[in-house]
C-alpha cells in the first residue's frame, strides 16, 4: 500500500529545554492514519500533520470502548543514529489484542515501515539528551456512528509520537507500591492479555486510592482467588528470591510485556535461574520475613526497570534492599538502555534501525 505525505506548512517550534519534557504533553508535527471499511479493509494510509479528527459523538469507541493501543520508542544513540526496540513484537502483540477485541489485523511489516517513515520524517523532535527518547503510540479504534453493541464496521488506525524525557532523572528512585486487596483488574476470560483501554478505565480507582495513601503504583492479584500475583498495570512485575528470579506466569489476565521477556532472556543468557510460575502475596511475605527477599522490580517500555523499595499489603510494609536498587536490577537496566542508546552491542539482534 502507498503511503500519501502531506506535510505541515506550519511546523511548531521543538521544546528547547529536554529536562522539562515530562511524558505524554507534547506531539510532534505528523501523524500516521490509516482507514478500516469491512468490504474494503485497511486503506488510504497516509501521515499528515499532526492535528484533531472528527468524530460522530455515535462514535462505538466512544460507547462501548472498542479500542487498542500500543506503546514503544525510538533512541537516539551517541553517533546520531536513530532505533527502534523489538518493535515488530510491539505490533504482534498489537495483533492479538485486537483479535481479542474483534477488531480487523493490521499487516504487521507494513505499519512497521510505516511508522519507519514516520520517525524518519520526524527525527528532528528525537531528545538528544540521555534516558530521553521518542515515546511512539499507535492505536486502532471503532468509528460507526451507532449506539448498538456489536463488532464495528469502521476503524481508524493511528500513529502519534510524543518527544519524552528521562523516565529517572536522579537515578532509579525505588517506587512504593500497595497491594490491591478490593480492586481487581482482570478475570480468567476477560482481557488481562490485551493491550486495551478498558484494562486502564478499570484500573483507575485502585490506583487513586493508592495515591491517596501515598503509594505510587498498585500490585494487582488475581481477579479470582486475589491470592496470586499479577502484574502492576503499567509493567510486569519480578521477585528475587534466594537466587531464583520469579515473574508470574503468563495466564491470560498478565500483559505479556517486551520488556518482561527480555529481560527473562537476558537472565536466562546470564545462566541465572528464572521461572515463570504462580507466586502468591503469602510466599512473597513469607520469603521477606525470613529474609529471601532479595530484589523487586517492574519492567515496562516507559522506565525498562523500575525497583521496588516499598511494599504494602494489608498492616504489613516491607522495606526492599534498604530501599535501594539490587544488583539484578541494575544490570537489566543498564544492558537494556546500553542496548537502546547504541552504547553496548546488540548481541541479542533486537534493535531495528532508522
Ligand atoms: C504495556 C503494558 C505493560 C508493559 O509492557 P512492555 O511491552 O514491557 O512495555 C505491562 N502491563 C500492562 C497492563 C501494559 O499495558
Amino acid at each position: 500500500m502507498e503511503i500519501k505525505v502531506q506535510k505541515t506548512t506550519a511546523p511548531k517550534e521543538k521544546p528547547a529545554d529536554e529536562t522539562k519534557l515530562g511524558f505524554g504533553h507534547i506531539f510532534t508535527d505528523h501523524m500516521f492514519v490509516m482507514n478500516y471499511d469491512t468490504g474494503e479493509g485497511w486503506h488510504n494510509a497516509r501521515i499528515v500533520p499532526y492535528g484533531e479528527i472528527s468524530l460522530s459523538p455515535a462514535a462505538m469507541c466512544l460507547h462501548y470502548g472498542q479500542e487498542i493501543f500500543e506503546g514503544l520508542k525510538a533512541y537516539r544513540t551517541a553517533d546520531g543514529s536513530i532505533q527502534l526496540f523489538r518493535p515488530d513484537e510491539n505490533f504482534k502483540r498489537m495483533n492479538v489484542s485486537a483479535e481479542r477485541m474483534v477488531i480487523p489485523k493490521i499487516d504487521e511489516e507494513f505499519v512497521l515501515s510505516a511508522l519507519k517513515q514516520l520517525i524518519e520524517l520526524e527525527k528532528d523532535w528525537i531528545p538528544h539528551t540521555d534516558g530521553a527518547s521518542l515515546y511512539i503510540r499507535p492505536f486502532i479504534f471503532a468509528t460507526d456512528p451507532y449506539v448498538g453493541v456489536r463488532p464495528a464496521d469502521h476503524y481508524l488506525f493511528m500513529i502519534i509520537l510524543s518527544p519524552s524525557g528521562a523516565y529517572y532523572s536522579t537515578g532509579l528512585n525505588p517506587v512504593k507500591i500497595y497491594v490491591e486487596e478490593k480492586y481487581v483488574r482482570a478475570v480468567r476470560g476477560g482481557t488481562g492479555f490485551a493491550k486495551t483501554a478498558a484494562n486502564y478505565a478499570i484500573s483507575l480507582k485502585g490506583q487513586d486510592e493508592a495515591h491517596n495513601q501515598d503509594y505510587e503504583q498498585v500490585l494487582w492479584l488475581d481477579g479470582v482467588e486475589q491470592k496470586y500475583i499479577e502484574e502492576v498495570g503499567s509493567m510486569n512485575i519480578f521477585f528475587v528470591i534466594d537466587g531464583e528470579v520469579i515473574t508470574p506466569k503468563l495466564t491470560g489476565s498478565v500483559l505479556p510485556g517486551i520488556t518482561r521477556k527480555s529481560s527473562i532472556e537476558l537472565c536466562q543468557k546470564w545462566g541465572m535461574k528464572v521461572s515463570e510460575r504462580r507466586i502468591t502475596i503469602q510466599e512473597v511475605a513469607e520469603a521477606y520475613d525470613s529474609g529471601k527477599l532479595d530484589e523487586v522490580f517492574g519492567t515496562g517500555t516507559a522506565a525498562v526497570i523500575s525497583p521496588v523499595g516499598h511494599l504494602k499489603w494489608g498492616d504489613k510494609i516491607m522495606t526492599i534492599n534498604d530501599n535501594k536498587i539490587g544488583p539484578i536490577s541494575q544490570k537489566l537496566y543498564d544492558t537494556m538502555t546500553g542496548i537502546q542508546y547504541g552504547k553496548i552491542p546488540d548481541d541479542m539482534g533486537w534493535i531495528v534501525k532508522i
